[in-house]
């Protein structure tokens, strides 16, 4: 059976609330799940139940409704755990995103980086996984070097090879770009970047909503993803490490419960992961992301990960109906999105009149200005897909896309 007669669409669309609700007088038809997603019911309501009836601070009471807390939030630990196949629960770090994730990492290796060393991170890299490295490189005479990429918005292999040195430290790639669509081959990244002795780290944001994540078979050493992105709560993510590697990282920030032994003359940190969590975590979110998971877990990754590849394939055929419309990201193996420009018509006001039909999109640069200094452009308009995202939201799209060149071009 394919994809799209076994997967159960109008099941999942009745789970998630906010779909229900109008937008501008019409359907919402929501194309902007690589910002963030919409939640489904039980998410909602095991949040509900959490601060209802189970709520109290993790790991420091010494009383029942604090242990079933702390045990409620080291159980969502193991089940991370078992979803992306870490080593062991000890592995996952709760941070607040990738954001966080990136920012924890860099702080955490900057001792060890020397003037003249190198993090490699590709052009097609968001934001969040440039400046956290720039901040650091700056501070110790380290460089940050952009792999490039070519017209297809394809990762160039062999000039990675060629960067590659003995001064390499780290090379952090994003698994799926948020501005292209791009699917980057992070186990032959992670591969090279230890043929040179160098850490390797995958920027998950955006393929953790829609692929099966084994992070063992990736071959990377570290992994983050942002919960709100997928289907959880915000202010909630993962970074998984590798245990020995996330041993061997030096605190990010410092507080409660990261600590061993706190005097004036020295401090002694906890092991992984705790000493990376510092302070009260977000252990609600924590709970909500659980649910996410057990959610994303029933449906499959791999029935997704197909709902996924029939979303763009349709997606793909239906925008090239649109006269002008020029896709930007052509490589051969995408995921989850479609960016796109129209002649003769700029990104902001195709994203207004697209609103007022009910349509969401994101319009503007995406946190990936490298990559629209690459293709020459200033913005793009980006379509991109949830779990509940249907075909009928695509034709919706097109239409919308339609009514917008009559107007503007
Ligand atoms: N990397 C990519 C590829 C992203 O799409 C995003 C979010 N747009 C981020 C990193 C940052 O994620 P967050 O804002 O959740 O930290």
């Amino acid at each position: 059976m394919s994809a799209s007669t076994d997967y159960p669409i109008d099941a999942i669309r009745a789970d998630f609330p906010m779909l229900k609700r109008p937008m501008n007088g019409r359907p919402l038809v929501y194309l902007d799940s690589a910002a963030t997603t919409h939640k489904p019911q039980q998410v909602i309501d095991r949040l509900s139940r959490f601060y209802s009836e189970e709520y109290a601070t993790v790991r420091r009471g010494a009383y029942s409704l604090s242990h079933a807390s702390t045990a409620l939030f080291e159980g969502v630990r193991a089940q991370a755990a078992a979803f992306f196949n870490a080593g062991r629960p000890e592995e996952i770090v709760f941070v607040r995103g990738v954001t966080e994730a990136v920012n924890l990492v860099a702080t955490a290796i900057w001792s060890r980086l020397r003037p003249g060393d190198e993090v490699l991170v590709s052009t097609m890299e968001h934001h969040s996984n440039i400046v956290p490295w720039q901040l650091v490189a700056a501070r110790a005479g380290a460089i940050v070097r952009p792999i490039p990429i070519d017209d297809r918005g394809e990762l160039d292999l062999e000039a990675l090879e060629g960067m590659l040195s003995e001064k390499t430290r780290l090379v952090s790639v994003v698994h799926v770009s948020n501005g292209l669509g791009t699917v980057n081959p992070v186990a032959e990244v992670a591969r090279l970047a230890h043929s040179v002795g160098a850490l390797c780290m995958v920027d998950g944001a955006q393929s953790a909503p829609h692929m099966a994540i084994d992070v063992q078979a990736l071959g990377c050493d570290l992994f983050a993803c942002s919960g709100h992105k997928m289907l959880g709560p915000t202010g909630v993510g993962v970074l998984w490490g590798r245990y020995d590697v996330l041993a061997s990282l030096d605190p990010y920030q410092g507080g409660g419960e990261m600590i061993d032994v706190v005097t004036f003359d020295g401090t002694t940190f906890d092991d992984p992961p705790y000493r990376f969590e510092a302070g009260t975590p977000a252990f609600a979110q924590v709970v909500g992301f659980g649910a996410a998971l057990s959610y994303l877990s029933a449906l499959g990754m791999d029935r997704i990960a197909d709902w996924d590849a029939h979303l763009l394939d349709y997606a793909t055929a239906a925008l090239d109906t649109v006269p002008g419309l020029r896709r930007i990201g052509t490589a051969a193996h995408r995921s989850g999105l479609v960016s796109f420009v129209i002649d003769g018509t700029h990104p902001a006001d195709i994203g207004s009149i697209l609103d007022q039909e009910g349509i969401a999109i994101r319009v503007g640069q995406h946190c990936v200005q490298p990559v629209m200094a690459r293709f020459g452009l200033h913005s793009t308009a980006r379509a991109s897909f949830g779990v509940y995202t249907t075909t009928a939201e695509v034709d919706a799209l097109v239409r919308g896309l339609h009514t917008a060149r009559d107007i503007l071009v």
